[in-house]
């Protein structure tokens, strides 16, 4: 049995036969390093995610964080397994060795995240936080800045958080009222409360670095006016010593459906008129800055699906193999027949097969992206790094939706595979389904993110995004074509895959001249199918992968004939797996690509039904 959290072996598939990252070893940022090097550090992010961090799921969700007296207090299990995983330098793990790193790709740190997330996602969210506030830091911060407090936080020593939310303020940031009053020293007074800040207060570090948005006094209203400042937990002395608390008053956590390890807060900045901030970078550019950290959020939002997905998906295939209930279908008359594992059962079988092509679908999509941030880092032109800079900003926001929505339903599919013992707390899957709930809503909610796709992205650098895209589907399609066991699936991606880009097209259409209003209502169902299709995109292009490696298999063992196949895919484990991703991406295209067409039928039909219903006749 595999560690129940990720299959290690399709994370290597991704990695080194679909992406092969290895062309990255060519480029001077990554020419240090080798496939062995990287396989060793998969196997160490393997062994913390089973031997440190997933012990701390149960107590973490049993225990929560308490709120006592003023103070934040995570779950107790949780400080030794922050202190070895800071120690084991997981912080900065990607980051150049000048702040601690050790330059290792994003895709592959994406790849020790999603071990890391299935263990415990809700634990991850103190590191995760820390270290999006270190970038900030390190690509906006003063020399000064840096050294107070960048090194801190990727180092661990120290936590990070993102302050945007307030009670008036959530999906619409510009709203926000946090002021920053100027000092004659150049810093600011800040004054304000920002409410369900993830680790926003805990007793793991003795400081926590909080990057504030606030607008400072006479600037406009609106995203335009927003500066974003550095609010220490505790001020920090020259000689980097801690210095007297800074006035961020916690006023209580929440009590949440899941993650309940993670401390959600509300802090009271400047209650008593002493919270100090230091400008990060130049005043009212508080949003593009935070940007920075919110994308690098949203991917790690996404990736919560593809963790609690995939640690979901390996325990429900390992307990419809244990679990014995029910005869045979073709033994149903049969009154002596013995009950069989569940996994035998057609139903339950096609309910493994959907989780199974989502999570590895997602797991491409996902690793993709974070590819397309290596290729962006060693490109050698400006068109190319504009190409793969574009590939990212368009999936951004589909990997943050899209995973999660597919997450959740991963999720949901785990407890009916496991039936009634699912919905238990005996079993993790329940609480795999609490804990990934929250991952549509906060980052921008899934709603809001379709409105990113259909409103900014599909139109950046004039479409050219998009058409990239479409082109690289097109090769693969083409490709896939030619290939005699994959023709016809490819023939249903072709066909989604034009439905997908003409939606796109009369979007930009009817953006312009005519009804705006259709892409905005389903700009959600728009961002479904642009996901199903690049779903099946990743899936054929590793079934055509996964069946040149098998064929040669075939050759190799003299397997022939269906019968031989089978036999040998029962004692080969990699003929088992190519077979098995080959099976992924056929059922993908015939459960969800051919339904792609008659969807982006539907939306360009035009219906307004929820636009025309008054709000009196929703409910009696
Ligand atoms: C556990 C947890 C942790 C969090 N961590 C952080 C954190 O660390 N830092 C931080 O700053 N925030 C954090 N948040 C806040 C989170 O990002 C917000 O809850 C989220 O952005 C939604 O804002 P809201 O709750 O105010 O909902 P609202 O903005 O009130 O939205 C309610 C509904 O209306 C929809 N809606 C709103 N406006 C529009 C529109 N213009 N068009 C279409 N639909 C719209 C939304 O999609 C949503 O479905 C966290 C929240 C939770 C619950």
């Amino acid at each position: 049995m595999g560690n129940l959290l990720v299959n290690t072996r399709d994370q290597q598939f991704v990695l080194f036969e679909q992406l092969k990252i290895e062309d990255l070893f060519k480029t001077e940022r990554f020419k240090d390093f080798t496939k062995e090097d990287l396989l060793m550090i998969l196997n160490e992010a393997e062994k913390m995610a089973v031997e440190v961090i997933a012990p701390t799921l149960k107590e973490g969700d049993k225990q929560g964080c308490r709120f006592e007296n003023g103070k934040v207090y995570v779950p107790d299990c949780y400080h030794a397994a922050y202190k070895t995983y800071c120690e084991a330098g997981w912080i900065a793990a990607a980051e150049d060795p000048e702040v601690g790193g050790q330059g290792i790709p994003a895709s592959v740190q994406f790849a020790n995240m999603e071990l890391f997330g299935a263990a415990n996602y809700a634990f991850c969210m103190y590191p995760g936080l820390t270290h999006g506030a270190a970038g900030l830091i390190k690509n906006y911060g003063t020399e000064e800045q840096k050294n107070k407090y960048m090194y801190k936080l990727y180092s661990g020593e120290w936590a990070g958080t993102m302050c945007l939310t307030e009670p008036g303020a959530g999906s619409d940031v510009g709203a926000l009222k946090t002021s920053a009053k100027r000092l004659p020293d150049g810093k600011f007074l800040i004054t304000g409360t920002k409410i369900f800040i993830s680790s926003g207060d805990h007793n793991l570090t003795p400081n926590i670095i909080h990057p504030v948005l606030a607008r400072i006094e006479g600037d406009p209203p609106g995203t335009k006016g927003i500066s974003i400042f550095i609010v220490p937990k505790y001020r920090v002395n020259d000689d980097g010593s801690l210095g007297e608390f800074n006035d961020v008053v916690t006023g209580g956590i929440e009590h949440k459906m899941g993650i309940k390890g993670s401390a959600t807060a509300t802090l009271n900045f400047g209650e008593n008129g002493n919270c100090i901030g230091e400008l990060l970078g130049k005043e009212r550019e508080g949003m593009r800055i935070m940007f920075q950290m919110m994308n690098e959020a949203r991917l790690g939002t996404g990736m919560q699906g593809l963790d609690l997905g995939s640690a979901a998906f390996e325990h429900a295939v390992a307990y419809a193999k244990e679990r014995i209930q029910g005869k045979a279908i073709w033994e149903m008359n049969n009154p002596d027949a013995k009950s069989v594992a569940i996994i035998n059962h057609p139903d339950i079988r096609r309910k493994l097969m959907w989780m199974k092509c989502h999570v590895e679908g997602l797991r491409s999509l996902c690793y993709f992206t974070a590819y397309c941030i290596d290729r962006m880092h060693v490109a050698e032109t400006p068109e190319e790094k504009e190409k793969w800079e574009g590939f990212l900003n368009l999936l951004t926001p589909i990997v943050k939706a899209y995973t999660t929505d597919k997450g959740l339903l991963i999720c949901s599919t785990a407890i009916d595979v496991y039936g009634g013992y699912g919905y238990c707390q005996e079993y993790p899957v329940e609480q795999y389904l609490r804990d990934e709930k929250i991952a549509q809503i906060y980052e921008g909610t899934n709603g809001i993110q379709a409105l990113d796709l259909v409103g900014r992205k599909l139109a950046q650098r004039k479409g050219a995004n998009v058409m990239n895209m479409a082109m690289l589907i097109q090769q693969n399609i083409a490709r896939a074509k030619g290939v005699p066991e994959l023709g016809k699936y490819a023939a249903i991606l072709e066909e989604a895959a034009n439905a997908c880009f003409d939606l796109t097209m009369y979007f930009a259409q009817v953006g312009k001249s005519g009804d705006f209003l259709i892409p905005i209502l389903y700009a959600c169902k728009f961002l479904e199918i642009f996901g199903d299709v690049l779903l099946g995109h990743f899936l054929i292009d590793g079934a055509c992968v996964a069946n040149e490696k098998l064929q040669a298999i075939y050759e190799e063992k003299k397997a022939y004939s269906i019968g031989q196949k089978k036999a040998l895919e029962r004692e080969d484990k990699e003929a088992a797996f190519y077979s098995g991703r080959i099976a992924s991406a056929k059922f993908f295209a015939n459960e969800i690509l051919t339904t792609v067409k008659a969807r982006c039928d539907a939306i360009k039909a035009g219906e307004k039904v929820p636009l025309e219903i008054t709000d009196e006749a929703f409910t009696y």
